[in-house]
């Protein structure tokens, strides 16, 4: 007898045939001798709805009232589904987050799940019951209601997972799986059967919105293994586990970020402390920098330029325009018309070429690079917007990834 963790999107259950249809998945995996914890989402747009009913009467509610209407989608969701559970004769119980323990920080509308006390839902196992719980929340010290973060489900039924010791988390969606790349972008785009936590997070980060980012960092932390599927075509999906065979993919994914922009400095004095004094001023603000760029000083002068997202753009101009004169540069000149494109893969690390066959594909796609960035297991190139799907399509070919 295993345990099974399995949460289901707001697609999966968006509506009466769906809810059956999750029912029928939930009471498979209950029939086959498992027992089944699920953690369900707000059916399909009720948190946005939520959001926009909100709107109408406060513009900018407090987000302590947010998270109590917020959570309110998911209860409704555990409910219907425990009915539909009842019809089909089998045991079951919805709880909310709160019922069952799942206690964050205070950090209304992006809470951290601090810990489970998972007696409840081992006493519900107990008696065999199947066990629904609302995702996305939790409950602070004060005993109110917290939200995690659009997305947060995710994060809720790894947590439980962990908590549970679960043998498996599987967490259902509207794609049956993870790709090599968007499969919009590109149509022969391959399903993987595997991949590990750390190229998930490079690859989610990157823009390839599959899972909620913190569930994987949950994922990885506590070791458990996670399973990517649909509830629509029950195909095996992939899994997103910590060691994968890294022999038979250098290159897992591509993925591209199109909210991207680029601040240059230049002329600043080629003297130590100038990159300090800039990125501490961005950093006390909160100012996320991605790929930095310092050319070699020529004439005692050098320049750096760097990447931020298109919403930190401005306040990034205020800050280096307000410390002119201490940080002494001559000129700033930014742009937004530029995007990201990276090639992630655990195996890239130990296997020299892999960045420069990349770059063959750009070059032979006659895409001019701007920027580039590498960690161990990620290399990015900074391009001019409008040219990034071709750029993967591109890379996608060169590497052979279909
Ligand atoms: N219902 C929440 C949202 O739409 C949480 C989730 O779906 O994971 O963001
Ligand atoms: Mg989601």
């Amino acid at each position: 007898m295993s345990l099974i963790v399995q949460k289901f999107g707001g697609s999966s259950v968006a509506n009466a045939e769906r809810v059956y249809n999750v029912a029928s998945i939930i009471t498979d995996t209950y029939k086959a001798g498992n027992q089944v914890v699920v953690v369900l989402s707000a059916q399909g747009d009720t948190t946005d709805d939520l959001i926009a009913k909100a709107k109408e009467i406060n513009p900018s509610p407090s987000k302590r009232e947010m998270d109590m209407l917020l959570s309110t989608g998911e209860q409704i969701s555990v409910a219907l589904m425990a009915m539909a559970i009842e019809k089909m004769g089998y045991p079951v119980i919805s709880l909310n987050a709160w019922q069952v323990g799942v206690h964050t920080d205070s950090n209304y509308s992006a809470a951290r799940i601090r810990k489970i006390d998972h007696e409840r839902v081992q006493k519900e196992l107990d008696k065999k019951n199947i066990v629904l719980i609302t995702g996305f929340q939790g409950i602070n010290r004060y005993d109110d209601v917290t939200t995690l973060g659009r997305g947060g489900s995710d994060t809720s039924a790894v947590a439980l997972a962990a908590a549970l010791h679960a043998d498996l988390c599987e967490i259902y969606t509207d794609v049956d799986g993870v790709y090599t790349t968007d499969p919009r972008i590109v149509k022969n785009a391959a399903k993987l059967e595997e991949i590990t936590f750390d190229e998930m997070l490079e690859l989610a980060s990157l823009g390839a919105n599959v899972l909620h980012n913190r569930s994987v960092e949950m994922g990885k932390k506590y070791n458990v293994n996670i399973c990517v599927r649909s509830s629509l075509t029950r195909a095996p999906g992939t899994i997103v586990k910590e060691v994968v065979n890294v022999e038979k993919m250098l290159v897992r994914g591509i993925a591209k970020d199109t909210d991207v922009a680029r601040i240059s400095i230049c002329g600043i004095a080629d003297t130590p402390g100038k990159a300090f004094r800039i990125f501490s001023l961005l950093a006390k603000k909160n100012i996320n920098v991605d790929i930095i760029l310092q050319s070699i000083g020529h004439d005692g002068m050098k320049d750096i330029s760097f990447t931020t997202t298109e919403a930190h753009l401005d306040e990034a101009l205020q800050i280096l325009e307000a410390n002119k004169d201490t940080i002494d540069y001559q000129s700033l000149n930014w742009t937004k018309d530029v995007a990201k494109v990276s090639i992630v893969g655990a195996g890239m690390v130990s296997n020299p070429g892999v960045a420069a066959k990349m770059f063959e594909a750009l070059y032979e796609a006659q895409i001019n690079i701007h920027m580039i960035g590498t960690s161990e297991i990620k290399v990015s190139v900074l391009i001019d917007a409008g040219c990034e799907d071709k750029a993967v399509r591109a890379i996608h070919d060169k590497f052979e990834l279909a």
